[in-house]
């Protein structure tokens, strides 16, 4: 059995990328856990920063619940994440205390400047992990630097419009379901994702690109994953293993 971390900037980035995934790998008996950054406090036009984070935290909370995961915040500031010393060794603990074999981070060219950095930190912190001098916090340091995969990006796009191909996919048949409730414990976005995004439908909009990516994959649903493959991080294929059955390849 394996420990996987789920990683993001903000409270419902993780339901719109990979939740089916996680949802599947709970199922199988792994142990997920989710974490973010940040509390995503700025999300709101009609609540203050205050009420707003402790309004997202349990949305996140309740969301992970429902496939018996975990969740942490690191509370590092919405809008305000940025590849410094204590905002790696924050994302370092959240490794830490995940004790992750596996961590899904959030892509590396994205829509939002918090992703990205969301991105650099995570995939620093996978390194620093295992290193025993890097101090963190309570956790203990990791034996070793745990398996790195990058999820999509929002809309499967950077920000000159590109398309980001992903590695391999997880057909989401089995958890797509799960997803659906994930995204929805996110009761406080649909308002604010219509005022700011001008999305009108939070589900509908995440069950269009979980279709989009399906096609990539010859597969009704999917969710996209990249694996980080440079040294010394671990390049065996242990994501696609653990996928089994729901693992999808690009259709030839
Ligand atoms: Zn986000």
């Amino acid at each position: 059995m394996a420990t996987i971390l789920a990683v993001h900037a903000h409270p419902d980035d993780i339901e719109h990328l990979a939740a089916g995934t996680l949802a599947i790998l709970a199922g199988q008996g792994h142990t997920v856990r989710l974490a973010t950054l940040t509390a995503g406090e700025c999300g709101s036009a009609s609540t203050d920063l205050a009420e707003t984070a402790r309004i997202r935290k349990a949305e996140a909370a309740a969301a992970a619940a429902l496939i018996g995961a975990e969740y942490r915040c690191a509370d590092l500031p919405d809008l305000g994440v940025f590849n410094d010393d204590p905002s790696r060794r924050a994302a370092t603990e959240l490794i830490r205390w995940a004790r992750a074999d596996v961590v899904l981070a959030a892509s590396p060219a994205d829509y939002h400047p918090d992703h990205e950095a969301a991105s650099e930190l995570v995939r620093d912190a996978c390194f620093a992990s295992s290193v025993p001098n890097y101090r963190t916090g309570a956790s203990e340091p990791l034996a070793s630097i745990p398996h790195l995969y990058f999820m999509d990006p929002i809309g499967g796009r950077d920000r000159e419009g590109r398309r980001i191909v992903a590695d391999f996919g997880c057909d989401i048949a089995q958890g797509f379901e799960a997803k659906r409730r994930m995204l929805s414990a996110h009761v406080s976005q649909a308002e604010w994702v219509a005022r700011q995004h001008g999305i009108d439908d939070h589900l509908g909009s995440m069950e269009a690109w979980s279709r989009r990516r399906g096609r990539d994959f010859g597969c009704e649903t999917a969710e996209g994953f990249r694996q980080y493959r440079h040294e010394p991080y671990p390049r065996t294929p242990r994501l696609q293993d653990l996928l089994g059955a729901a693992l999808a390849t690009a259709a030839s």
